[in-house]
């Protein structure tokens, strides 16, 4: 499956809905699931066009940046380590 999905893509099927909403900037609601490609099992967070409901949560961005860093430690300004944090995600997320 593993092959299948380097040579064809996944295939992603929806696997949980959340109740976070944020606005696009067209103005059109978009929302958090998460996805699961149907052959290799591999989960994404994906924001999917959908529309606001009851007891949804509208996303709200903010300056304040709270980092949980490895050894714990929160890091709430744009430091060397922020940097290094994001160059790790990338990198896990082209696995
Ligand atoms: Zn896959």
């Amino acid at each position: 499956m593993e092959v299948k999905c380097k040579v064809f893509g996944h295939q992603w099927k929806i696997k949980k809905r959340s109740n976070v909403i944020q606005y696009d900037d067209m103005g059109y609601p978009l929302r958090l699931f998460i996805c699961e490609c149907k052959h290799c099992m591999k989960l994404e967070q994906m924001w999917i066009d959908t529309e606001e409901c009851k007891n949804d949560v509208v996303l709200q961005w903010s300056d304040y940046i709270p980092i949980m860093l490895k050894d714990g430690k929160v890091c709430s300004e744009y430091r060397n380590e922020l940097n290094e944090w994001i160059k790790k995600r990338m990198a896990e997320s082209e696995e």
